[in-house]
């Protein structure tokens, strides 16, 4: 599958705010945001230039983008998606993107990084319904059991990525065991329960909409 392949924190330093790319190393001083927190480039140590309209929009839609790994074409088939179903855009594509099996294994804290947990599910190590799902866009539903596979519980990344999650909050829409490496869907996500990163929707919409 096609994915990004620049250096991550770029895209942070791009959006000028940590979007958390690169698991562990984010909560730490090495966190390129926290050492040279301006725009990558030749001229990025000149003042930000002061956006309105088009390019607040535009940013909005690259940090949303980047912070769920997808290109741009992904991106915009959950656009119109989202925009199909019932109810608000802006809220459906956030609820979307949180149903993706990659940001449901990240949210329950066994991968550092929404990257290591895609491939985690790309290479098989991932069940839901004990059943191997491969597909890292598989959208979760209520009921759903994901579940890692035992074998990678002793994995050196999961463990480090669960000693770190131990201090964030867990999803009120999953129950999790993270020693066991599971969790239960027990609702669907809200858009009033995903706080990080922030991301104003409803620009997005505005963007696509031109
Ligand atoms: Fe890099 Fe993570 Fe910091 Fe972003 S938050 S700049 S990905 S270390």
């Amino acid at each position: 599958m096609a994915r990004h392949r620049d250096a991550v924190c770029r895209l942070c330093r791009r959006e000028g705010v940590k979007l958390f790319l690169k698991g562990l190393r984010c909560f730490t001083d090495k966190c390129a945001i926290e050492r040279r927190n301006f725009v990558p480039g030749q001229h990025g140590q000149s003042r930000r230039p002061k956006m309105q309209g088009y390019g607040i929009q535009l940013r909005e839609k690259q940090k949303a983008k980047r912070t769920y790994g997808l290109l741009e074409r992904q991106f915009r088939n959950y656009f119109e998606k989202a925009e199909r179903a019932k109810g608000p855009t802006g809220e459906n594509l956030i609820v979307m993107l949180e149903r993706r099996l990659d940001s449901a294994v990240y949210r329950m804290g066994l991968a550092g990084s929404r990257a290591q947990a895609r491939q985690m599910v790309n290479h098989g190590h991932v069940r839901v319904n004990a059943r191997k799902v491969n597909i890292p866009s598989f959208q979760i539903s209520v009921g759903d059991e994901i579940s890692l596979k035992e074998t990678m519980l002793q994995n050196t990344m999961v463990m480090e990525a669960r000693n770190v999650s131990q201090s964030l909050n867990m999803v009120p829409w999953m129950e999790i065991d993270r020693d066991a490496g599971k969790a239960k869907v027990i609702a669907l996500p809200k858009r009033e329960n995903v706080q990080t990163p922030s991301i104003n929707e409803q620009l997005i919409v505005e963007l696509y909409s031109k």
